[in-house]
């Protein structure tokens, strides 16, 4: 029925891994009430779709449809989550053809724009062919899209395999950042794994986009900015998004309530993201740390304390600490009782922890996170990475009574409010992300190909 009377059908494609799908639905939910009368259909695996989507009551005007997500019949997982992406990456890009063509048929209504997370380097192949617009969706940081747009550049100047230390200042700005805060596969690792040949091939792709609009806004990174502006024919900072709709957020194990009863600026507020779990000896070091310095901590754990965690560690910080299965970060980082976010630095972490005025510790796994840590870190100055990476009791407890209690610590708590302040600035009324989104509205109400 709704398809029916709709005036125009936009796809969506969705990658259904880490905290992909949510950032894009936002913006979907956004521009859904910026134009009325318009269906999307949003395309991602019915294991994605299940949980992005709100439990409760369906959205009027957004409609999941499930996309074959790869794996082989009977396959269970054995806990390395590069494995399924690698399966999805497989099915790429005839899985989402073949569902196109199912939802037209379905639905009985022609699609007029396209628009897909960034990742989609066939993005542009299938506007084209629809004859429709190509809108694509970075959902991490400026200067991580950067390097992948740069790759070729990156290697002609370092080579693969280039001494860990070797500085990467023949990019703007770029001075601070190493060979090693470069993401696996751009020029260290497997370049032809799965995931690095993914981005490789959309850095290639993504000037073809009618635009990108990016999870970000425009004071932050503004050098960077400004290269990708020139590399693309519109590139359009229209975030943080979870300042522009805030997303429901359930505080079941009642963090809010436990910040309440503690100090401002006190408590440490550790979580790895929605994927990652520190290995076994991380996680006793960190534990050792944190029993340590005796500080107040909110830990948000991905897996069984009881089992992972030192034996009698529970038991011994249980007045100090508290630990919860799943927290609502966004606004547990706005909260005034939380001194230091110790975290994987993805980059929605990062963001919510500008939002929150925070300064960041941070332990970074894979993909952006070591760019992210190192960008912080160096360039703007507001968070910390550990000695050596990793964490270590000794390491750790220096960086917490670093950010807890010394002068630097409290500057580099007043250089993030800052930040802070552009953020919230960039989405008031007439704010730069704002007028950005007003620009993508019009975007994809054109159907003809810009
Ligand atoms: N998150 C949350 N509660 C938790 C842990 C994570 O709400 O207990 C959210 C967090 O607010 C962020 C997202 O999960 O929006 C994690 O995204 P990020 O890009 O930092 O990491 P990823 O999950 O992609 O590794």
């Amino acid at each position: 029925e709704n398809y029916k009377n709709a005036s125009k059908h936009i796809a969506v494609l969705a990658f259904p891994f880490g905290t992909h799908a949510a950032p894009l639905l936002s913006i979907i939910r956004q521009l859904s009430a910026a134009v009325p009368g318009t269906m999307f259909s949003f395309l991602s695996t019915e294991k994605a779709n299940s949980s992005t989507f709100p439990k409760d009551g369906k959205l009027d005007n957004v409609r999941p449809f499930n996309v074959w997500d790869g794996l082989p019949e009977g396959y269970s997982f054995k806990g390395n989550p590069h494995e399924p992406v690698e399966y999805f990456i497989k099915a790429l890009p005839g899985n989402f053809r073949k569902a196109i063509d199912a939802l037209v048929a379905e639905t009985g209504k022609r699609i007029d724009c396209l628009i897909t997370d960034a990742f989609y380097w066939f993005g542009g192949d299938i506007a084209d062919e629809l004859n429709v617009p190509w809108v694509a969706l970075w959902t991490a940081g400026p200067r991580a899209l950067l390097v992948h747009v740069q790759t070729d550049i990156i290697r002609q100047h370092v080579g693969i395999n280039a001494p860990e230390d070797k500085a990467l200042d023949f990019l703007q700005d770029f001075s601070a950042l190493r060979a090693a805060d470069l993401p696996d596969g751009i020029i260290s690792g497997s370049c032809d794994a799965p995931i690095p040949a993914l981005l490789h091939k959309m850095g290639l792709a993504l000037s073809r986009a009618t635009a990108i609009t990016a999870n970000s806004y425009e004071d932050l990174d503004n050098t960077v900015v400004n290269m990708l502006k020139s590399s693309f024919k519109k590139f359009l900072n229209v975030g943080p998004f979870n300042l522009v709709s805030v997303p429901p957020m359930d505080d079941t194990h009642g963090c809010l309530d436990w910040l309440n009863k503690h100090e401002p600026a006190s408590v440490v507020y550790i979580s790895f993201g929605s994927v990652i779990s520190p290995p076994p000896q991380e996680l006793a070091v960190l534990s050792e740390a944190l029993e340590e310095s005796d500080l107040p901590y909110l830990w948000s754990f991905r897996g069984n304390p009881e089992q992972q965690l030192p034996r009698g560690f529970l038991e011994r910080t249980s007045s100090k600490g508290k630990i919860v299965p799943w927290a609502p970060q966004l606004k547990l980082l706005q909260h005034p009782s939380v001194g230091v976010f110790v975290t994987h630095g993805g980059w929605n972490s990062v963001l919510e922890s500008i939002i929150g005025g925070v300064p960041m510790i941070f332990r970074p796994f894979f993909g952006d996170q070591r760019l992210n840590t190192r960008t912080v870190e160096a360039v703007w100055g507001f968070g910390l990475g550990l000695e050596g990476g990793t964490f270590t009791k000794d390491g750790t407890i220096k960086a917490l009574k670093f950010i807890l209690s010394t002068e630097e610590g409290k500057r580099m708590r007043e250089k993030i409010g800052v930040q802070k302040e552009l953020a919230f600035k960039a989405v008031q009324p007439n704010g730069s992300s704002i007028e950005n989104f007003k620009t993508l509205v019009k975007i994809v109400t054109t159907t003809s190909r810009a």
